[in-house]
Order: C-alpha cells, then sequence, then structure tokens
C-alpha cells in the first residue's frame, strides 16, 4: 500500500462522473501513468496491500448493510408522518388498511434485519466477523432497503416523484447499494463457495 500524494507528477483525477444518485459525493476516477512514490510512503510491509485491504472488505460490507437499515428505517419514519397528514378520499392515507398491512410488514422486516446487522456488530468487535455473514448482511439489508423505500415512495403517490421530497433522493440513492462494495451477485458467489 503505497500513501501518494494529491498533485504527484502522472496522478491525475477526471471530472466528477454524473451520477443518477448521490450528488454530494465527487465520485471520479483516478489514474496513475508512470507515477514515482519515495519509499517513505509504504504503508505496513512491501507486498502486504492486498492482503491488508482484503481485511477490510468484510467490514466495509457491514457498514454498507448499517446503512440499509438505517436508511430504511428513516424512510419508514417519514412515510409514516407523511401517511397519517396527508388525506384522500375523506381519510388519511395511513387509515387504509392495504397501508397500515405495508407500514407493518417493513416495520417488521427492518426489525429482523436490524437484529442480524447488530449481530455483525458484535462479531467484527470481537473479531469474528466472517466473509460468509458479511456478505450476507450486504446483500439480504440492501435489497430490502431497496423494498422498503420503492414501497414508501408509493405511499408519496405523485409528491414521491419529485425531488424536493427526500424519499425521492433516498430512492435514487439507494439504488448504488445493490452494486459497490461487491456487487449483490458477488456476494452470493463468496458465500457458495464457502458451501
Ligand atoms: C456510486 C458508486 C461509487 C463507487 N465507489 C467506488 C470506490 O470508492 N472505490 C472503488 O474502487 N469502486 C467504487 N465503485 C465501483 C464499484 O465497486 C463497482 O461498480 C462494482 O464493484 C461492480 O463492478 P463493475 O462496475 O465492474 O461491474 P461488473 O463487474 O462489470 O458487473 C456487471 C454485472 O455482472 C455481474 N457479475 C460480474 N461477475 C459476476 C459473477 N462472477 N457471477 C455473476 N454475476 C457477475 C455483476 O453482479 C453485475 O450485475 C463505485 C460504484 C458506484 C456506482
Amino acid at each position: 500500500l503505497l500513501v501518494l500524494e494529491a498533485g504527484a507528477t502522472g496522478f491525475s483525477k477526471g471530472k466528477p462522473l454524473k451520477k443518477i444518485g448521490m450528488k454530494a459525493q465527487d465520485t471520479c476516477e483516478l489514474f496513475f501513468d508512470n507515477v514515482r512514490v519515495p519509499k517513505a510512503n509504504l504503508l505496513g510491509e512491501e507486498g502486504s496491500g492486498f492482503k491488508a485491504l482484503m481485511q477490510e472488505l468484510a467490514w466495509e460490507r457491514l457498514m454498507l448493510a448499517i446503512t440499509a437499515i438505517a436508511g430504511a428505517e428513516t424512510a419508514l419514519q417519514h412515510t409514516i408522518e407523511y401517511t397519517k397528514s396527508r388525506e384522500v378520499f375523506g381519510q388519511p392515507v395511513a387509515a387504509y388498511q392495504n397501508t397500515r398491512f405495508k407500514l407493518a410488514e417493513m416495520r417488521g422486516e427492518l426489525a429482523i434485519g436490524r437484529v442480524f446487522v447488530d449481530r455483525c456488530i458484535d462479531l467484527v468487535l470481537s473479531g469474528e466477523l466472517g466473509i460468509e455473514d458479511a456478505a450476507a448482511a450486504k446483500f439480504w439489508c440492501t435489497e430490502l432497503q431497496g423494498r422498503v423505500v420503492d414501497q414508501c415512495l408509493q405511499f408519496f403517490g405523485g409528491n414521491g416523484y419529485m425531488l424536493e421530497y427526500p424519499i425521492a433522493r433516498a430512492y435514487i440513492d439507494c439504488r448504488a447499494q445493490r452494486i459497490y462494495g461487491g456487487t449483490n451477485e458477488m456476494m452470493r458467489e463468496l458465500i457458495a463457495r464457502t458451501l
């Protein structure tokens, strides 16, 4: 692992990529062209960089699962408040049985997801979080987040499609969760290899 100073000869950053969401993140490509790095910039032992990065992957994936559960819980809270205040055909959207059952279902699924994520946090703290559990947390929680945020947006009706409502931004932003940090297909592949 090498520490590279911004501005080093041969190192350049592309323009921020035009993403559909996560606009606050200046995601760019990084280019390395015959860059020379002083020996003093070596982090850890020479040749151990890949291993060092691999060691952090389980924690990185768990962080995505944590943000998935937290993000979905926030979306659900916004939706509960909105459906209680928005009246359609003489009663709040939250009073319809379809709404009540779907809100209840999301509340239940999020509680179940949170328990697994909390268990994985315990495993991280004791240094025992394995590849399989981290991968399972990543794919399951980010897919739950996708389902929950999509359903929540539906309860906002047309307003849910408008960027002035946080639920619209949550919908666009959370799409990347199933792609980065290793795609959810790769998470399944990693688990399958251990079976
Ligand atoms: C918003 C955002 C931020 C990002 N930030 C970073 C960052 O900070 N650092 C960084 O390094 N990267 C970053 N990435 C890149 C991200 O990690 C990759 O896009 C991701 O790992 C998928 O790789 P890929 O795009 O090359 O897709 P590909 O590997 O081309 O995959 C295409 C499709 O094929 C499927 N696939 C591939 N291999 C298999 C297989 N063996 N079995 C079954 N299906 C397979 C994939 O699941 C996917 O559906 C970011 C991406 C996004 C969208």
